[in-house]
Formats: structure tokens, sequence, C-alpha cells
């Protein structure tokens, strides 16, 4: 294998990165748009003005804090979910083959220069379109690599597919009938077999019913509107489902 040495490969990626910036912008002119909002969840990031929109998929590369002069990378950030770090995972790999401790540490002191080197490092191995540098609050910076245009009826209908949770924030929508919940047993019947975060067809959903409305379905031979009115479907987020299921058939 021929040896890498770091400074050049770092500086050679911040270079490629300067050229694909430049691109990114020129092709999206996303310094256009007011407002910007990425979740972790859907993977988006969207930014908007109005009603005009413009969705990427994008990963999360880590997060500079300007308080502790510290880099994280997103694969060490416990806040972060898989969907938006498992990239960096290929980062760290890559670092592990290269003997590159700084792409193998999790978090260490660094400084604002070097989070652009590793965002630069990421978007090179993973293949980013562009990058973009939200700030939040407390003075974190977030270093995101996009990878890919999401337009927008795709983006809506990615979105559609999540819900807000009081208890559980932004999770991936379920469906369950009106009788099941946090507090009573009351069967628990599944289209399919499911299980945590698994991976969802597009046209799959997460949908369950307790006994009665078994006992209903089976009489009618199949789900009719009177069935469906006597089961009144509401929707739930992907964790209270599974609570529920945890809660009526106690395995985990
Ligand atoms: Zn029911
Ligand atoms: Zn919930």
């Amino acid at each position: 294998m021929e040896t890498l040495d770091y400074n050049s490969f770092a500086e050679k990626c911040v270079d490629e990165l300067k050229v694909l910036q430049d691109k990114f912008q020129e092709d999206y002119d996303v310094n256009w748009y007011e407002n910007w909002f990425y979740n972790q969840a859907t993977g988006l990031l969207t930014f908007s003005t109005g009603d005009q929109e413009l969705n990427f998929k994008y990963f999360d590369v880590g997060s500079f804090s300007e308080k502790s002069n510290t880099w994280k990378w997103s694969w060490d950030n416990d806040q972060t979910l898989d969907k938006v770090k498992d990239a960096t995972k290929l980062v760290r790999e890559f670092g592990q083959r290269h003997n590159f401790p700084k792409l193998t540490n999790g978090y260490f002191v660094s400084d604002q220069f070097e989070a652009w080197e590793f965002t630069a490092i990421a978007a090179k191995l993973v293949s980013g379109i562009g990058v973009y540098r939200p700030v939040d609050e407390e003075q974190l910076q977030i270093f995101l690599v996009v990878t890919e245009f999401v337009d927008n009826e795709t983006a809506r209908s990615i979105k559609n597919r999540y819900v807000q949770c009081n208890a559980h924030e932004y999770r991936r929508i379920a469906f369950v009938c009106k009788h099941l919940n946090h507090q009573t047993k009351v069967g628990f019947e599944e289209a399919f077999e499911t299980y945590e975060n698994m991976e969802l067809e597009e046209d799959d959903d997460l949908q369950a019913w307790c006994d009665e409305c078994e006992a209903v379905r089976q009489k009618e031979g199949e789900w009719k509107d009177s069935s469906m009115a006597f089961a009144g479907i509401k929707i739930v987020c992907e964790q209270c489902y599974f609570e529920m299921k945890e809660l009526n058939l106690g395995h985990r």
C-alpha cells in the first residue's frame, strides 16, 4: 500500500472542496435562501424562503465547539442518529488503514481550520456535492456534507413519513387502532412482523391493532369500512408504537 502523508492529503482535499463548493453555490445558490433547517430523522437539509424550498440529503461530519476548542466526529456522538453519521464511519476506516489518528480519535482539541479539513476529507471520501455549516446557540459549529439534491415532491413524501411526538421528538410515523395505549394490555396484531429501526419499503407502514379489532376484522374477513371505523386508526410515532408492542407482547 502506498504511504500517504496526512498533511498533503488533507491539503489536497481542501483544495478540491473549494472547487466543489463553488460549483455547489453556482448550481443551487443556497445563500439566497433565508432559512435553513436540517433533520436527523429524515436526513434532509432544507433551505427556504417563503414557500420556496430547496432540499438535499446530507450527513453530519462532526462539530467544533468554539467554547472548548474541540472537535467531535459524529460517529463519536451518541446524540447523532446513525442515519446521518454512518458515512463518517467510512472516514474512520480510511483513517485506520492509513494510520491517521485525527480520523480515528473521536474527540480532541482542535481548531476551525482543522474542522474544515475534516469536512473536506469526508466530502472527498463519501462523494459530497457540497458542504454546509450551521451554527447553533451553544456556539457549536456543525459541519454537514451535502450528498444529493432532492426534488420537492420527493422531499415532501419523505417528510410525510415522520411525525412530531411530544414524548419522542421527530420520529418515523406508525399507525395503531384507537384502543392501543401506553397503560393497558389490549393485544397487538400487526400487518407484518416488525422490529425497531427496521428498513421499510416505500409502501410499507408500521400498523398494529388490538384483539377486539382483530375479532371484528376476522368476522368481516378483511378490513372493511365498518371494521376500519371500529378501529379508528390513529397516528403515533415509531417509538410509541414499539412501547405499545412491548407492553402487550413483552419481549424486547
Ligand atoms: Zn383496536
Ligand atoms: Zn412517541
